[in-house]
C-alpha cells in the first residue's frame, strides 16, 4: 500500500451490545466476560493495511446510554465510519441500532461508510434477531451488514477491513 487513510470512526449502539468488546478485540485481540460500562466515550487507533492504503482508524467507543445521547453527535460528526452494533439475542437492541442509523443517515456525513454488526453470534441459542431481518434492513438501508462475535473474534477484523475498503480514496 503507498497511500495514508486517516479515518474517524464511531461506534455506536445499544449498551450491553458489544461496542467496547469490539474495539477491545479489533486494537488488542482480547476479550473481558465482565467488560466494564463505558462512560461517556473511549478513544482508540488501530491501523490496518489494505490492497493500495494503509488505514489509520480514529475509533470512538460510545456509551450508548440514553443519558449520554446528547454527546453522540461530537463523536459521529465528520466520522468516515459507524458500526452500529446490536445484540443478536436482544432484539430491543436491533430496534435501537436502526434509531441510530436513522440519525446518522438525517445528521451524519452523507459518504459515511455505515456498518450493521450483529454482534455475540457466538450465542446461537440465545438467538432473537435473525440474519436474513438484518440482512434485509441493512440492504433497504444502504449499510452493509455482518455477524461478529467479540468473544470468538469472528468477522471481527473483517468489520474494519470491509469499512477500510469502502473507504474513499482521496
Ligand atoms: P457495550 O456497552 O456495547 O460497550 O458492551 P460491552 O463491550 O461492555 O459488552 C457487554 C457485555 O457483553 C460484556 O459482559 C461482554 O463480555 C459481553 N459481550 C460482548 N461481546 C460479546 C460477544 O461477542 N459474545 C458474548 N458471548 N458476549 C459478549
Ligand atoms: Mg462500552
Amino acid at each position: 500500500g503507498n497511500k495514508n487513510i486517516n479515518a474517524k470512526l464511531v461506534l455506536l449502539g445499544d449498551v450491553g451490545a458489544g461496542k467496547s468488546s469490539l474495539v477491545l478485540r479489533f486494537v488488542k485481540g482480547q476479550f473481558i466476560e465482565f467488560q466494564e460500562s463505558t462512560i461517556g466515550a473511549a478513544f482508540f487507533s488501530q491501523t490496518l493495511a489494505v490492497n493500495d492504503a494503509t488505514v489509520k482508524f480514529e475509533i470512538w467507543d460510545t456509551a450508548g446510554q440514553e443519558r449520554y445521547h446528547s454527546l453522540a453527535p461530537m463523536y459521529y460528526r465528520g466520522a468516515a465510519a459507524a458500526i452500529i452494533v446490536y445484540d443478536i439475542t436482544n432484539h430491543a437492541s436491533f430496534e435501537r441500532a436502526k434509531k441510530w442509523v436513522q440519525e446518522l443517515q438525517a445528521q451524519g456525513n452523507p459518504s459515511m461508510v455505515m456498518a450493521l454488526a450483529g454482534n455475540k453470534a457466538d450465542l446461537l441459542d440465545a438467538r432473537k434477531v435473525t440474519a436474513e431481518e438484518a440482512q434485509a434492513y441493512a440492504q433497504e438501508h444502504g449499510l452493509f451488514f455482518m455477524e461478529t462475535s467479540a468473544k470468538t473474534a469472528s468477522n471481527v477484523n473483517d468489520i474494519f477491513y470491509e469499512i477500510a475498503k469502502r473507504l474513499p480514496r482521496v
